[in-house]
């Protein structure tokens, strides 16, 4: 399985627009990031979770060629405003498939309700399949995903095991039920924001309690602020098995 970060940035990316700070006028790629969201691949499968404004580019930049479905976390504008850009994978294959809970569902089908309407559709408009998701283990061609929720603020949210492999993001809470879900698990995606304390987002040092609690053999830093800082800095200040996660990043597991 082959895990690409398509993008590691919170909600306004970085550069944020206009800014002067000094992480948002950094040389570093490391430095720049599109909005959170990984191309997961195994055999002739590829998954991504979540479709964020970027999507556009961040497919354009990673060459993807055919998508088998979208994996909703949540329903912020961060995580969703890409669908509309499904178009040419939609156009290629046919109706692309969506995995989400139903709260998301309904609010995609509110913001996309072009997308999903049954009556005087627009020939242009992509079309989905919808598969609603439960808290409980679904399939992914042969591999069996388990949903592990955890809490944003007070909005519920999906990570995704696969295997070895868990992708969460926009976590500030999680109850012990759904971390012993994560057990054993060898490679755990984690959000870390920024270095102050924030009301719905781990900052780095709640992300690295989390990681401490769970014990995977590597664990990567995602949804990262400018306020977190340089990168080289401070990926140079974590534990030997924890790294900042950066875009065009490609792990292997
Ligand atoms: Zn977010």
């Amino acid at each position: 399985m082959e895990v690409t970060f398509l993008g590691t940035g919170t909600s306004q990316g970085i550069p944020v627009i206009g800014s002067k700070h000094p992480v948002c006028l950094s040389e570093d790629e490391r430095d720049k990031r599109l909005r959170t969201s990984v191309l997961i691949e195994w055999n002739d499968c590829s998954y991504v979770i979540d479709c964020g404004p970027d999507f556009r580019q961040q497919m354009l930049r990673c060459g993807c060629e055919k998508i088998d479905g979208i994996l909703f976390t949540h329903e912020h504008s961060d995580h969703v405003l890409g669908l509309d850009d499904i178009r040419p994978f939609f156009f290629k294959q046919g109706n692309i498939s969506i995995y989400a809970h139903k709260r998301v569902l309904k609010a995609l089908k509110k913001r996309f309700d072009y997308i999903f309407t049954t009556e005087n559709r627009y020939p242009g408009a992509p079309s989905v399949n919808i598969h609603k998701l439960k808290n409980k283990p679904f399939k992914l061609g042969d591999v069996k995903v388990l949903p592990v929720k955890g809490l944003h603020f007070k909005l519920k949210v999906f990570g995704f095991r696969f295997n070895d492999f868990c992708y969460t993001t926009d976590i500030k809470s999680m109850k012990q039920k759904e971390k012993d879900k994560l057990k054993g698990v060898k490679i755990l995606v984690v959000n870390a924001l920024r270095i102050e304390p924030h009301y719905s987002h781990f900052n780095l040092e709640e992300a690295l309690r989390f990681i401490e609690e769970i014990q995977p053999e590597r664990a990567y830093l995602t949804h990262i602020s400018h306020l977190l800082g340089f990168h080289a800095e401070v990926e140079a200040q974590l534990p030997e098995n924890v790294f900042l996660a950066y875009d065009n990043l490609k792990i292997t597991i």
